[in-house]
This record gives C-alpha cells, sequence and structure tokens, in this order.
C-alpha cells in the first residue's frame, strides 16, 4: 500500500504532455501554450492618441485658459505623415489614431470648449498626457506569453492583436474508458434482476470532458480472461486508459493480472485513503493506466485526487492540484487512524469564515452525498476525527463557479 502523497507522486513522475498541435485562435480557450510566444512587432506600433481631443505641443499651452488654431483632424484609421502640430496650433484627433509631428500632450475634448477652427483649453496642460507610446504595452521580441499559460480571453486578445490566428498548444490525450463487471448493463437498456447501468462510464465521460481531455469509450469487459484481454488491448492503444471495478481482491477482479499478461508495468496497488483504497495505477509503456475501483462513488473520489491532475499535467498545465483551504466543522467527523478519510462536505461563509457541513451518510455507496456535495475534506491519515469547530483543509468538487448566495 502506498499513502495519498506518494501515490499522487508517483502518477505525477510517470505522466508527460502527449505532444503538441497548432489550432486557430478560435478554439484555443482552455488549452495550454505549448511554446513561448514573442511579439513580431511593437505593441502599439506607433505613439497614439489615449483620448478623443487636440493634439498640442505643451509648450504652448502655459497659460489657462489658452487658445489655439486647429489645422488638421485624424480620426482613428488615419495616418499621421504630413501632418504635424505647428507652433500656436492644434490638429483634432480620436482616440487610437496616430500622434503628429510635434505633439507631446493630448488634451481631451471634455477639457475644450469643442471648438473646430478655433479651440480654447481649459485645463492646464502637462507634457506627455493622454499619449500612448509605441512599444509601451509590448516591445518587439518580448515574450508575452510563455508555455505552460492556460489561453483565457486576455490571452486570445493579444495574440489576436499580434495577427496569430494559429497557435502551438498541447494536444488533448484520448483516454479510454472501459468498465468491467457481469452486472452491467449499457444506458438505454432496462436492467435485469441482479444488473444495473454502467453509469461509471457516463461519469467518468463526463470527468475527462470537464479536464480538457477526449473520453473514448470502449464499453464493458465481462467476467472472463479473454473479454478482459480484448477489450483492455483496445484500451491500452489511447493516450490514457481508466478502468473501472475488478480492482479488488474478489474472485472476478481480473483487471491487474490481464494488464500485467499485456504488459503493464504496476507502480502501485492499493492506496492509504477512504473511500478509493483499491485503486491501481500502471504504465503500459508511455501510456498511463488507471484501475479505479467501482463503486461509484469511490471511482468518482478517485478519478478527481488521482486522474483529474495527471490528465492536467498532460494537457501541458503547470498547476495541476485544487488549491486547499481551510474550513471550521460544523459537526464532528469520526475517523480511524491509518488513512486519509475523504469526506463530502457543504461549504457556507460566515463573518469572512469558510464552515463545511457533511454532505450526509459518507458510506461508499451512497451516490446521492456525492451530488451533494461541493468541496471535499481531506482528513489526515493519522488523524481521530475531527471535533466540531476544527479546523480542516478541503478543496472544491468540480466547477464551481460560484458559492454565495446571491
Ligand atoms: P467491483 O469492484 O467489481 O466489486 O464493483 C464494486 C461495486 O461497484 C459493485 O457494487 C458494482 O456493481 C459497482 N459497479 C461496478 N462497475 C460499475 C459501473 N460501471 N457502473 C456503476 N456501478 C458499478
Ligand atoms: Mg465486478
Amino acid at each position: 500500500m502506498v499513502t495519498f502523497d506518494e501515490a499522487r507522486s508517483i502518477i505525477l513522475e510517470s505522466v508527460q504532455p502527449v505532444g503538441t498541435e497548432r489550432i486557430h485562435l478560435l478554439e484555443a480557450t482552455g488549452r495550454v501554450l505549448a511554446e513561448d510566444v514573442a511579439a513580431p512587432w511593437d505593441m502599439p506600433l506607433w505613439d497614439n492618441s489615449a483620448m478623443d481631443g487636440y493634439a498640442v505641443r505643451a509648450e504652448d499651452c502655459l497659460s489657462t485658459p489658452c487658445r489655439l488654431r486647429v489645422t488638421g483632424f485624424l480620426p482613428a484609421g488615419a495616418r499621421a505623415d504630413g501632418i504635424a502640430v505647428e507652433a500656436g496650433c492644434a490638429v483634432r484627433i480620436m482616440t487610437g489614431a496616430p500622434t503628429p509631428d510635434g505633439c507631446d500632450a493630448v488634451v481631451p475634448v471634455e477639457e475644450t470648449d469643442d471648438g473646430q477652427q478655433e479651440v480654447t483649453l481649459l485645463e492646464p496642460v502637462k507634457k506627455g498626457q493622454h499619449l500612448r507610446l509605441r512599444a509601451e504595452d509590448v516591445a518587439a521580441g518580448t515574450v508575452f506569453v510563455r508555455s505552460g499559460t492556460r489561453i483565457r480571453p486576455p490571452e486570445v486578445n493579444m495574440l489576436a492583436g499580434f495577427g496569430m490566428a494559429l497557435v502551438p498548444v498541447f494536444r488533448r490525450p484520448v483516454v479510454a474508458i472501459l468498465s468491467t463487471g457481469d452486472e452491467l448493463v449499457e444506458l438505454g437498456r432496462t436492467p435485469g434482476p441482479g444488473e444495473i447501468i454502467n453509469s461509471n462510464t457516463l461519469s467518468l465521460s463526463s470527468a475527462v470532458l470537464e479536464a480538457g481531455c477526449i473520453p473514448r469509450i470502449i464499453g464493458i469487459a465481462r467476467d472472463t480472461r479473454e473479454s478482459h484481454l480484448e477489450k483492455l488491448r483496445e484500451g491500452v492503444k489511447a493516450d490514457v486508459l481508466i478502468t473501472s471495478a475488478g480492482v479488488s481482491a474478489g474472485d472476478c477482479d481480473l483487471v491487474r493480472d490481464i494488464l500485467e499478461e499485456l504488459g503493464a508495468k504496476q507502480k502501485f496497488w492499493k492506496v492509504g485513503i477512504k473511500p478509493g483504497g483499491p485503486t491501481a495505477f500502471a504504465m503500459y509503456g508511455s501510456t498511463p493506466v488507471f484501475s479505479l475501483p467501482g463503486n461509484p462513488v469511490s471511482t468518482m473520489i478517485t478519478f478527481e485526487e488521482f486522474v483529474r491532475p495527471a490528465l492536467l499535467k498532460m494537457l501541458g498545465n503547470t498547476g495541476v492540484l485544487r488549491s486547499l483551504f481551510t474550513a471550521l466543522l460544523r459537526e464532528p467527523l469520526k475517523k480511524k487512524p491509518g488513512k486519509v478519510q475523504i469526506v463530502r462536505v457543504r461549504l457556507e461563509k460566515e463573518n469572512g469564515c469558510w464552515y463545511a457541513t457533511s454532505a450526509g451518510n459518507q458510506q461508499t455507496a451512497i451516490l446521492r452525498t456525492m451530488v451533494d456535495a461541493q468541496a471535499i475534506a481531506l482528513l489526515p491519515a493519522e488523524s481521530c476525527g475531527a471535533a466540531a469547530g476544527d479546523e480542516v483543509l478541503v478543496h472544491y468538487y468540480g466547477n464551481h463557479i460560484e458559492l454565495e448566495p446571491q
């Protein structure tokens, strides 16, 4: 048996990104840049006005109010070639338009009488005011986004601003999903006596999508050697394989043996966590193989704690673990020392503090509390439980956008 932390380290040391590709910027949101990207030109490419107003020479505007002759007009998109601010004059200019020769300040229209032939400046003028200087945002050749950056709208905006329609990103791993067990029937069929619907394939597929990878459903391996061989052989062709069930010590638990027969190298079996203990991890060449317990709660929790960080690393992310924060328990939580206990909780904020309440029955067979949980509390292996008012470490479960009531 390995500890929770050992299991995570072994997994994260074993997995790597699965290659890179160039994709259109429109598809790049949420993907991770695979190269440093340098500015091909200065941003902005010319000095320009930060306001709608008048381009002036500050030395002409020493008295307030001050009157200047308007000799030109520069709308956005215009070129400033051949236009200059002569002594005692101003050029009407719009935001973003290139500043003309001689201009060393822009006076916002709100600080003038808005004159067309002549303009009166009503406020004192400071040299350099309301100018955007060439390269003040990014100078040509400067790296403005680094490899490993997750692409958000600001990155998209900047890449687009530099004309980069195609961007280098890490490829999305294809994740094979295989369920095992004679009791399973696929979604769409009515289960007969003793049968249950193969819900794990669907929830794993959902979790794989949520992590940003591509699920490939392999189906069900029946509890025979032949069926396992056939399905596992197909599964290991993907970038990642996740199996569910058949990994405990029961008579029909064939997954680990058949994986070994195929040539996968087991890195660990059994982790010091509850639920989710009988998890196994192996490498088939460079393909990580996660054998998760079949109980739907255990499958989801072990995906969350072990598979998700691995997928995020394979996608090129540098930070792969959810942030842990402290919450105060509303009620005591019982636990025996020895294993990390994973507790499904709900969170509330009161006077700036987070409070955690158990989401309900914590038995592994109870799916309802998984649905109700907003977060997971991690009780350390050595702890003998926690009392009401104790601090516990928690992390969100799933993509919670906002937990605060409206
Ligand atoms: P096992 O690891 O094969 O003993 O399975 C543990 C428990 O999880 C049993 O109650 C199974 O019926 C259940 N289970 C296994 N596979 C699935 C699945 N694909 N979907 C839903 N429940 C499953
Ligand atoms: Mg089984």
